[in-house]
């Protein structure tokens, strides 16, 4: 796979860690980027995740960035290293609990809705600064940044309106918090662009892995 060395490059010329997306694809495919020296994937569904996290190395990074709703976080709080999509006051309390009860804190992005879609989750940006001033109260919560999927289409341009939208919100909040250094955007097809608008972490996975069924 010479296309993940030359995709690993180019974006650690750009400071841009790169979550390998390997939702729905099985551990061999995993172990084969693992030996290339990645470490950081992400998966968008609990129970995936950890049969994945009891079959493969200790020292792979898991980060959830699909929905997670409040019951299930138990299941990942021992082990999860990013959780990108929390858009609740409801679910960051419970990931405070979680993380109490295993003794550690766990690193979490709010995400923030973007896209025109209603289908996609996340927080209206108005409210993102609200939920931050909540969520910062949590101890065994660190909030490191944002997380936002724009519209799927082909308008570039309209792609590119919603992650520099995005980025405005992610300058203020990083300006009052300074635990705030994660701004995860861009995807398969719109990571050039997301990281042309301030993007530092891309979620990964068709190109990398092939096209999923
Ligand atoms: C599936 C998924 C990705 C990766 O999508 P690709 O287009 O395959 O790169 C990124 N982010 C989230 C939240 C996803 O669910």
């Amino acid at each position: 796979m010479e296309l993940y060395r030359q995709l690993v490059e180019s974006l650690s010329q750009k400071e841009v860690t790169l979550v390998a997306v390997s939702k729905t694809k099985p551990n061999s495919a995993i172990s084969d980027l693992y030996e290339k020296g990645q470490r950081i994937f992400g998966e968008n569904k609990v129970q995936e995740m950890c049969t994945k996290y009891e079959s493969l190395p200790k020292d792979i990074e898991w980060h959830l960035i699909g929905h997670l709703q409040s019951n299930k976080v138990k299941y990942i709080a021992p082990f999860v290293s990013l959780i990108h999509s929390v858009d609740s006051l409801k679910l960051a309390k419970e990931i405070n609990k979680q993380a109490l009860k295993n003794d550690r804190t766990i690193d979490v992005l709010l995400q923030v809705k973007i896209a025109e879609e209603d289908s996609k989750f996340g927080i209206n940006e108005k409210n993102v600064f609200d939920l931050m001033e909540e969520v910062s109260r949590l101890p065994n919560v660190h909030v490191k940044g944002l997380m936002g999927m724009a519209t799927f289409s082909t308008n570039n341009l309209h792609i590119q309106k919603e992650f520099e939208s995005l980025k405005g919100v992610y300058d203020q909040i990083k300006e009052r918090y300074d635990s705030v250094e994660t701004l995860s955007m861009g995807m398969s097809g719109d990571y050039l662009l997301a990281i042309d608008c301030g993007s530092n972490m891309v979620r990964i996975g068709s190109l990398l892995f092939g096209a999923r069924n």
